[in-house]
């Protein structure tokens, strides 16, 4: 299974970019970058986008994309039922663009939504998906995906942690889990800082009894500095490597 970030960021520049992960070039988790990570080519290959929650930066790829890949049949859009209704609602709705659910004057429909339900394992494209429901203020899941061969991740999407509740659920490979602010910001968002993510790791491992390998998303990118340095710190604590994911990485599982 290869893993791509796409985006990588909390907000976007021309360096940074908000979270898509692509894996295997078919499954697009998250849309923040789906359209201006990928050439149209590769753009045209994606045939299912996984949707952790509704905020902008995790949505935002969608409507171009959907124009992008009007041609080339329908994607799958997939995620638990209010994320889906309040992008239906907002984005895709008919007024800011198409609804892409049926033909276009320049193709389509694109679009093909499917509700998933947490904790029921779902096959997308022949890879195993399990929405895990986390803590983030608007209804979110983090997904565990499975490829065929037995490769697996789990994302956590944005969450303000309680992940001990997920642990339970998931054996990932490879665990993308969130940091988005420095210590010195903790608690001002829903978000973690990486004092929590040491909290959360503790809990892992307490409920796994191991750690799989760990990378760290979705930072603000001007505090990332501070956030790299507090999160190498963790990483010395816990006696283990976290990686820190930046656009265009590849890791092959
Ligand atoms: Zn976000
Ligand atoms: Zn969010």
């Amino acid at each position: 299974m290869q893993v791509r970030i796409l985006g990588a960021h909390a907000n976007q520049s021309r360096e940074t970019r908000p979270i898509s992960i692509l894996i295997d070039d078919v499954l697009c988790i998250d849309a923040g970058s789906i359209s201006t990570a990928l050439t149209f080519d590769e753009q045209h290959r994606v045939r299912a986008i996984l949707l952790t929650h509704q905020h902008f930066d995790h949505i935002q790829g969608v409507p171009l994309f959907a124009i992008t890949t009007a041609a080339s049949g329908v994607t799958g859009v997939y995620s638990i039922e209010p994320v889906l209704d309040a992008l239906r609602s907002h984005l895709v709705n008919g007024v800011i663009y198409p609804t892409f659910t049926e033909r276009l004057s320049f193709g389509g429909p694109s679009l093909e939504f499917h509700t998933l339900d947490p904790f029921t394992e779902t096959d997308v494209l022949g890879y195993r998906v399990l929405a895990v429901p986390v803590r983030h203020g608007v209804p979110a899941v983090g997904y565990q995906v499975t490829s065929p061969a037995g490769a697996s991740l789990f994302y956590t999407g944005d969450t303000l942690g309680g992940l001990a509740d997920a642990w339970p659920h998931v054996a990932p490979d490879l665990l993308v889990i969130e940091v988005t602010f420095p210590n010195s910001w903790r608690g001002s968002a829903k978000h973690l800082a990486p004092a929590d993510l040491e909290q959360e790791l503790l809990a892992y491992r307490q409920i796994k009894g191991s750690l799989p390998d760990v990378l760290v998303i979705h930072m603000v990118p001007w505090l990332e500095d501070e956030i790299r340095r507090e999160v190498d710190e963790v990483a010395r604590r816990l006696g283990i490597e976290i990686g820190v994911a930046f656009e265009d990485m590849v890791i092959d599982l």
